[in-house]
């Protein structure tokens, strides 16, 4: 069996295979596993370019957490919040910002009990989403009669959660995490950013990848996947060619039209792929030297207007986080830039170095979490999920349940991997 793409769907897949007795080659076409997390130093210390937060409300991610026995990390709170209202900055506690924040969200998320009652089957109750999933965020918003404060608020927190513009992001992208945080604005917080594995999701990667024996070979982008007479033949772009009774593609959504399938795809996921997924947001790091107290800093439209400290030094110094909703306006590398944008958004702090990975422009991913266009749910979520003769998919990007993270990636490489292996015997 070939499993194709190295992020937490494809290792879990290739394990899971491998466990079954299956003999396993995974292709990665990045010289490194984990895809979209990626714990890497800067700075003198470790960080999460990609995916970090885990939660144990996110079942797949925490039954493999406890298996490989990790211990966890709990981040601290702010202490004090910021956030901007009509281009006004305005400061008090968090808990007093997100009662503003609270009114928002419980009329944006007004009717999702009813359209998404189990939120591991987005479409148990599609009749009921469809209406939510015709409607960007922007729409949604634009319809809550919402007070200027309160839509500032809830603007600057949607457009770090859809990592997106919020007139391209999908209503359901956002709506489906508050149903997997039963149905709660403190747990949909909580679980996006709080929690972190102790030594980095790398750790949880290694252990599900050293679990079962399968072979891994780094650094070797797939071109095309054809059927054969015994099964599938996977052709890489330096024309090598491997074959095998069954393969499951494991990339990013926004990267599966890179790779030609010989017979086409079917009409469903070719429409799916042409649509892609909206995620084009950044994550930043700041490193900053100020006033020693954690901030939490929210503005709608600034380019990282989600900004968290993430650890305070002994220096003085911290380590801050931001979210923005469009990569392509921001320069992590030009200091300057940062320290302009830091000040419209939390003055007072000097930057003393920043990085992030743009993972718009990297072609193994061309966007960050799942963040799913209007119609999605409707038209494209099934048939992305279908096999396609002995070719399975997989990917967080196609989740059932926590679609857009770590959890969703192991969902899926768990049933893929158990699937795959069941044929690869016929
Ligand atoms: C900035 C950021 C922050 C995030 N924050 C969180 C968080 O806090 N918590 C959380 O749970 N999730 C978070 N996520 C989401 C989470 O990281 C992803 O949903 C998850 O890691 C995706 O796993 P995957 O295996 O489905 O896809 P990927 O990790 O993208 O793996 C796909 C793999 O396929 C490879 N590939 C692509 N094309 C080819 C090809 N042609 N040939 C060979 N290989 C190919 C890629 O290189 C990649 O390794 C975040 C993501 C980002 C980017």
């Amino acid at each position: 069996m070939i499993v194709i793409g190295g992020g937490f769907a494809g290792v879990t897949a290739a394990r899971e295979a491998a466990l079954r007795g299956c003999t396993v080659l995974l292709l990665e076409g990045r010289e490194r596993l984990g895809g979209r997390t990626w714990t890497a130093p800067w700075d003198g210390r470790s960080i999460e370019y990609g995916g970090a937060w885990v939660h144990w409300h996110q079942p797949h991610t925490f039954s493999e957490i406890t298996r490989a026995g990790l211990a966890l990390t709990l981040g601290d709170d702010g202490e004090r919040a910021g956030w901007y209202v009509d281009g006004q900055r305005r400061s008090a506690t968090l808990k007093e910002r997100d009662a503003i924040a609270q009114r928002g969200w419980d009329r944006f998320v007004e009717g999702v009990q009813e359209a998404l009652p189990m939120p591991h089957d987005p479409l148990h109750a599609i009749d009921k989403l469809a209406r939510f999933d015709r409607l960007t965020i922007a729409e949604r918003l634009d319809h809550l009669g919402l007070d200027v404060e309160e839509h500032d608020v809830l603007a600057a927190e949607l457009e770090s959660l859809a990592h997106a513009p919020l007139d391209d992001a999908g209503a359901v992208s956002v709506l489906r995490w508050h149903a997997l945080s039963g149905y709660s604005l403190a747990l949909t917080q909580f679980t996006g950013g709080r929690v972190t594995i102790a030594r980095g999701t790398r750790a949880l990667l290694h252990a599900i990848a050293s679990a079962a024996p399968f072979e891994q070979r780094l650094g070797v982008a797939v071109a095309a996947v054809t059927h054969s007479a015994n099964g599938v033949e996977v052709h890489t772009r330096t024309a090598d060619a491997f074959e095998a009774r069954v393969a499951v593609v494991a990339v990013p959504v926004n990267a599966l039209g890179a790779i030609t399938f010989s017979p086409e795809l079917s009409e469903g996921k070719r429409g799916a792929i042409a649509q892609g997924q909206a995620s084009r947001g950044i994550k930043i790091f700041i490193h900053a030297r100020g006033e020693p107290v954690l901030n939490n800093s929210l503005r709608p439209g600034h380019p990282f207007g989600h900004l968290s400290s993430d650890v305070l030094f002994d220096d003085g110094t911290q380590q801050l986080i931001g979210f923005g909703r469009d990569a392509s306006v921001c320069d992590a590398t030009d200091v300057t830039w940062v320290q302009r944008s830091l000040d419209d958004l939390l003055p007072g702090y000097e930057v003393i170095d920043a990085t992030a990975h743009d993972w718009l422009v990297d072609e193994f991913s061309r966007g960050t979490w799942a963040i799913h266009r209007p119609g999605w749910y409707e038209h494209h979520h099934h048939a992305m999920q279908l096999p396609e003769d002995r070719v399975l998919f997989a990917g967080s990007d196609i989740a059932n349940g926590w679609a857009g993270f770590i959890d969703g990636a192991i969902e899926t490489g768990l049933r893929a991997g158990a699937r795959a292996a069941a044929m690869a015997r016929t």
